[in-house]
């Protein structure tokens, strides 16, 4: 409760600047907020639906606040060279450096990329096994992690029954779960969030689902009617799904597990799916998997509702060693009623798996990036 007071009154000083800051498409600017955080790109927000001033004041007692932030980071992964940091510096050295920025978001929203437990065995075949100790769900509390997607190549690693733990662990812990479930219906339900009053709909999705390892254990990691599973990337599905959530939710996320590894580039299956997903009616599309960060644009859905994809948010939490890994970025995302009216980048850095925010010079020379992966983007259009 504390937290979520704390996270309130130190968004609304920073969202007051946000919406009162000048906007240049395309420029880096360094914000006078008391966090010194530097905003990537706002690109030019619709009239604020309130007096922007009204942001630093008490939420309005009937319809709650008119806009709410959401911050989004990609992989956390908690298990291998991150278990051994945390068994040198405690558990809740991964997020000691960026819980403050999180938990000043009125939401937070991962990609998990390693299950939690003790329980299953090492899918065959598979090389590579996370699985991180069930207490290292703290870690995640204390950042303000509020729900993760779990459709990835990694929560399965352990198996059903370890699948199933984890998503018990998370529950236990209060932390929403996307993209995952009992069976293909609950992977593909959506994570309904209320934030501040704003209703919230996740839904997350893997590329990855249909694979396996060994022929004698074709084990995918895809959910069916009577397994459980992560919910595949199909369009159909999300399709059905998203406009479902449109229904029942005044803002629509969908996160994909996708893309080619240690690339900042998207693929054309990438932006080929992204934008059919915004025509599908999703207001936000955020990308993990490629352990590298890749650009953002704004897109166009139905009725000119304006969307944002962000093909990939990089690592977060994660021990990976080449510098393309350890670049990466919390994504606040400025919601309303309305749907997405702005965003903000975080330039952060992991070292020692632990992620940094960057600042000064390190800051600019990320950001400068970020942005030129983004420009890259809106001079090649995708086919089809
Ligand atoms: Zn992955």
């Amino acid at each position: 409760m504390g937290l979520r007071l704390l996270r309130r009154l130190s968004w609304s000083v920073a969202a007051a600047v946000l919406l009162l800051g000048g906007c240049v498409p395309g420029t880096v600017s360094r914000l006078p907020s008391p966090e010194a955080s530097v905003r990537l790109q706002a690109s030019p927000p619709p009239a604020p639906a309130v007096p922007a001033q009204k942001s630093a004041g008490p939420p309005d007692r009937v319809g709650g606040p008119e806009t709410v932030t959401l911050a989004a980071v990609g992989d956390i992964m908690l298990a291998r060279g991150v278990d051994t940091a945390m068994k040198k510096h405690g558990l809740l050295y991964p997020f000691a450096r960026v819980a403050e920025r999180l938990r000043a978001a009125d939401y937070a929203f991962a990609n998990l990329e390693s299950p939690l437990g003790v329980a299953g065995r090492p899918i065959p075949g598979k090389g590579i096994w996370f699985r991180a100790r069930p207490e290292a769900v703290a870690g995640l509390v204390y950042a303000g992690i509020d729900g993760v997607t779990v459709a990835n190549n990694h929560i399965l690693d352990y198996d059903e029954e370890n699948f199933l733990e984890t998503l018990a662990i998370l529950r236990q812990s209060r932390i929403g779960v996307a993209g995952g479930g009992e069976d293909l219906a609950a992977a593909r339900r959506p994570l309904l969030a209320d934030v501040r009053g704003i209703r919230v709909a996740f839904l997350g999705y893997s590329q990855f689902a249909d694979l396996y390892w060994d022929r004698r254990y074709p084990r995918s990691f895809a959910a069916t009617e009577r397994r459980p599973g992560v919910a595949p990337a199909r369009e159909e599905m999300v399709a059905e799904d998203v406009y479902r959530a449109r229904r029942q939710a005044d803002v629509v996320i969908v996160a994909y597990h996708w893309g080619d590894e240690y690339v900042n580039h998207p693929n054309e299956a990438q932006r080929r799916l992204a934008r059919h997903t915004v025509e599908f009616g999703a207001d936000v599309v955020l990308g993990s998997h490629p352990h590298a960060i890749q650009g953002i644009e704004w897109a166009t859905g139905p009725g000119g509702r304006r969307a944002l994809i962000a093909y990939s948010l990089g690592n977060f939490v994660m021990d990976q060693q080449r510098p393309v890994t350890r670049e990466s970025m919390i994504l606040k995302l400025i919601l309303s009623r309305r749907g997405i009216l702005g965003y903000e980048v975080v330039p952060v850095r992991i070292e020692a798996g632990q992620p940094r925010i960057l600042e000064g010079e390190e800051a600019r020379l990320l950001l400068e990036k970020i942005q030129r992966l983004s420009a890259d983007l809106s001079q090649s259009q995708p086919g089809g």
